[in-house]
């Protein structure tokens, strides 16, 4: 990319060591057919790699999470270290976070700054080899964009906490080990004062996981129903009360992380693509009609502005800033990139982005991206709500108005 500045020694020494580090372990053939635009031989290369144990290799590796202590499966690096760990991995097609987007890009970062020295050593690196899966407890059915305003309930008995409540939105719960769980251990606090963050073993008695289908078809979330679960005491998360400092932790690194990917389910979940924008253009039949070229000039442009905004947010917290609400910017602006990208891709195929053959896997693969893209701006906070954090907190406008400040949440109205 032309906007990058060139790596000075010790970065490409890194760059040159992971590089090599990874020739050893995709197949033969794979790294040099990228290098050399052979579709052909990579197509033969990828026949023979598996992607179930890609996370197993990368997870024990460090370079899954190269800013984590290297105690807890990282590198101890600093952030151009996952700089151009990402580059190369988007260049060689090689995914990074498994299903375990939420366990390496949210849990992760809360368990290093919240939690304890036990939770860290029990937790981190199993979260980086995709042994155990996490997923979020959050959002409720009443309580979504007014998360703090949330109604499951953590009564504590003795060394245990009892929880019961309802979840909703959980996405990958059904393949879960373990959840963030939020719950309200004091009702007579103000909403985000009588917060807790907890461990949940989903496996524990009392939680039942009910499907949700989604528009695409596919059950990627849950309902989850919490009925006198007990959680011991070691698995909070920080202090009593202090749950909502922990989670806005975990909300900040999901803004990062929600903006940081395509946004394409298949480049998260494993499966060698091509990069978004390279196999946009290559599925595009009338590349000679003067509005397509328009449309996918608008396209690019937009994705190289993305690129620079996530480059320069990584700068700021190279100079130690942790991520903060402008990370809302990103994802703001990349679900409603994605959506514009995916309508693009709908448009320029014509009748077939409605019906096509059964076997025509691009037709599908289309149709799943432009139904899956609607979610972008709902998942992970809304683009509404982010702009109304913006408006406040990057450019200090009035705040929205909150009519149950300084309430106790007893005394709250909710839905
Ligand atoms: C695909 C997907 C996966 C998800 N995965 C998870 C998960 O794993 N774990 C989890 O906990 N949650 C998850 N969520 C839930 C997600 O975080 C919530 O859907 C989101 O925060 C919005 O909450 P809500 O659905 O309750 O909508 P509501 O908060 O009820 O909002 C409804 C509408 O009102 C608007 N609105 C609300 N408040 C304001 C305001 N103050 N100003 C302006 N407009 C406003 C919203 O923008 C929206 O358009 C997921 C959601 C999706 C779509």
């Amino acid at each position: 990319m032309r906007w990058k500045t060139e790596d000075t020694p010790e970065r490409k020494a890194f760059r040159e060591g992971f590089r090599e580090w990874l020739s050893t372990k995709v197949p033969k053939g794979w790294m040099e057919a990228i290098d050399s635009s052979d579709d052909e031989a990579f197509k033969k290369a990828s026949e023979s790699f598996n992607f179930m144990s890609w996370a197993r290799v990368i997870g024990s590796s460090g370079y899954a999470a190269p800013l984590w202590p290297k105690e807890f499966g990282g590198l101890s690096g600093e952030v151009w270290t996952q700089q151009i760990v990402r580059e190369e991995l988007a260049r060689y097609r090689l995914p990074l976070f498994g299903l375990n987007l939420l366990g390496v890009g949210l849990v992760g970062p809360t368990l290093i700054e919240h939690g304890s020295e036990e939770q860290k050593s029990r937790y981190l690196a199993k979260i980086l080899t995709g042994e155990e899966i996490w997923c979020q407890l959050f959002s409720e059915p009443g309580s979504g964009s007014d998360l703090a305003s949330l109604a499951t309930r953590a009564v504590r008995d003795g060394d245990e906490w009892v929880i019961n409540g309802q979840k909703v939105w959980t996405s990958i719960a059904q393949f879960s080990k373990f959840g963030m769980l939020l719950a309200r251990t004091d009702p007579e606090l103000e909403k985000h004062e009588g917060l807790t963050y907890f461990v949940l073993d989903m496996s524990s008695p009392g939680v039942e996981i009910r499907p949700l289908v989604q528009l695409t078809g596919s059950a990627e979330f849950n309902e989850v129903y919490l009925t006198d679960v007990r959680v011991p005491d070691e698995n909070r998360v920080g202090p009593v009360g202090d749950g909502w400092r922990a989670a806005r932790t975990t909300l900040m690194n999901e803004r990062v992380t929600l903006s940081g990917i395509s946004l394409d389910a298949a480049s998260i979940t494993g499966g060698a693509r091509k990069d978004p924008f390279e196999s946009m253009i290559a599925g595009i039949s009338d590349r000679q009609d003067g509005l397509v070229r328009q449309r996918v000039a608008q396209l690019f442009a937009e994705q190289e502005a993305k690129e620079i905004t996530a480059f320069r947010a990584s700068m700021a917290r190279l100079a130690g800033q942790q991520p903060g609400p402008e990370g809302g910017v990103n994802k703001v602006f990349n679900a409603e990139l994605n959506q514009r990208r995916s309508n693009f891709l709908m448009d320029a195929a014509g009748l077939s982005s409605i019906a096509w053959d059964p076997n025509d896997r691009t037709g599908q693969a289309r149709a799943h991206t432009f139904l899956r893209a609607r979610a972008n701006t709902i998942e992970g906070g809304t683009s509404e709500v982010l702009k109304n954090q913006m408006a406040e907190r990057i450019l200090g406008l009035p705040r929205d108005v909150d009519p149950g400040q300084g309430l106790a949440w007893k005394d709250t109205k909710r839905n």
